[in-house]
């Protein structure tokens, strides 16, 4: 579905909360999301804000007697926006290749304050985050860019040379050929860092795992992984020679994440680079899949809220 689909099927906020009403209680067989009762009765009221849910529910529990919808407890808890305007939201992220800023969805939606589009797409974000995926296989690439800081000189040479004399943030991408993308925010480029990071993320079963000729990466991994890697010596080549390894893709997904960052997201706080990396990682991800839209909404009503005082708080790097 692509944003012409969802406003077209998703008119208003009632066809939005019945599409999740499906969602969330497939059987047609509404709980409370507090006590997981099933004697519920139907509230109708009339509202007299467009913004109020119009669907209410009350559990009968006489202990418990919450007043739920099927929004309640989901990434949409305690939201002001209009569902309608989510749905479109959503439509745009997933498609929006090199991302979208929220001051670009405040305008393109219409919606009120910055920071209020900048929540939601934060939660967003927080539905794609992925932290069950399964570790790369197959042949993976692996390569490390630097977010931030400005390179000295530009060039193939210096794509993944250290910024001098500013602030930067080291993130290491891999990417399955033919396959899924990851990127991890790394503290530092030490050896321990990066293997733990190969550790968590890269099968031990790879078939090939290429990387440059960074020294660091003689030491990071196990010997056993070590006898199935191939470097790539950028200083003077492009591809292991002889064979058709090469971390070309992984950086082709560098790129476009840079891209993204410099032009939708002026001011990325390093904070928040971890769910940045999440939208680029699952969009690319989820490419194929014709569905996306509504594979991203059933995500974003299977978790629980984000809470603003959350949002602000989140911790600087995974690894
Ligand atoms: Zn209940």
């Amino acid at each position: 579905m692509n944003l012409i689909d969802v406003t077209k099927q998703f008119p208003s906020d009632e066809e939005c909360l019945k599409y999740i009403e499906q969602m969330r209680w497939p059987d047609g067989k509404v709980r409370c999301p507090v006590c997981g009762n099933d004697r519920i009765s139907r509230i109708t009221r009339k509202s007299t804000t467009k913004n109020v849910r119009k669907s209410l529910y009350q559990c009968l529990e006489p202990t418990c007697k919450q007043q739920f919808s099927a929004t309640s407890g989901t990434i949409f808890n305690d939201s002001h926006l209009p569902l309608h305007k989510w749905f479109m939201a959503l439509a745009i992220v997933v498609d929006a290749k090199k991302g979208i800023s929220a001051n670009q969805l405040k305008e393109h939606l219409g919606i009120g304050s910055y920071r209020t589009a900048w929540y939601m797409a934060h939660r967003i974000r927080k539905a794609m985050e992925d932290n069950s995926a399964s570790p790369m296989t197959g042949v993976v690439e692996l390569d490390e860019t630097y977010i931030g800081g400005k390179a000295k000189r530009r060039g193939a040479k210096y794509r993944s040379q250290k910024p001098r004399n500013e602030k930067f943030d080291m993130v290491l991408g891999m990417r399955e050929r033919k396959g899924r993308v990851r990127f991890v925010h790394i503290a530092d480029g030490k050896k321990d860092t990066i293997r733990r990071v190969i550790d968590e993320h890269i099968d031990p079963e790879v078939t090939t795992l290429v990387t440059d000729s960074a020294a660091v990466y003689d030491f990071a991994m196990h010997p056993d992984l070590q006898k199935k890697r191939q470097a790539v010596n950028h200083t003077i080549q492009w591809i292991v020679p002889g064979t058709d390894f090469h971390t070309n893709t992984v950086e082709s997904s560098f790129s476009l994440l840079k891209r993204g960052l410099i032009g939708s997201f002026h001011r990325v706080s390093i904070k928040h680079l971890r769910r940045y990396l999440s939208e680029f990682e699952f969009r690319f991800n989820v490419r194929k899949d014709e569905d996306r839209f509504t594979t991203t909404l059933r995500r974003m009503a299977g978790i629980a809220p984000m809470p603003y005082v959350e949002l602000i708080a989140v911790p600087k790097t995974e690894a």
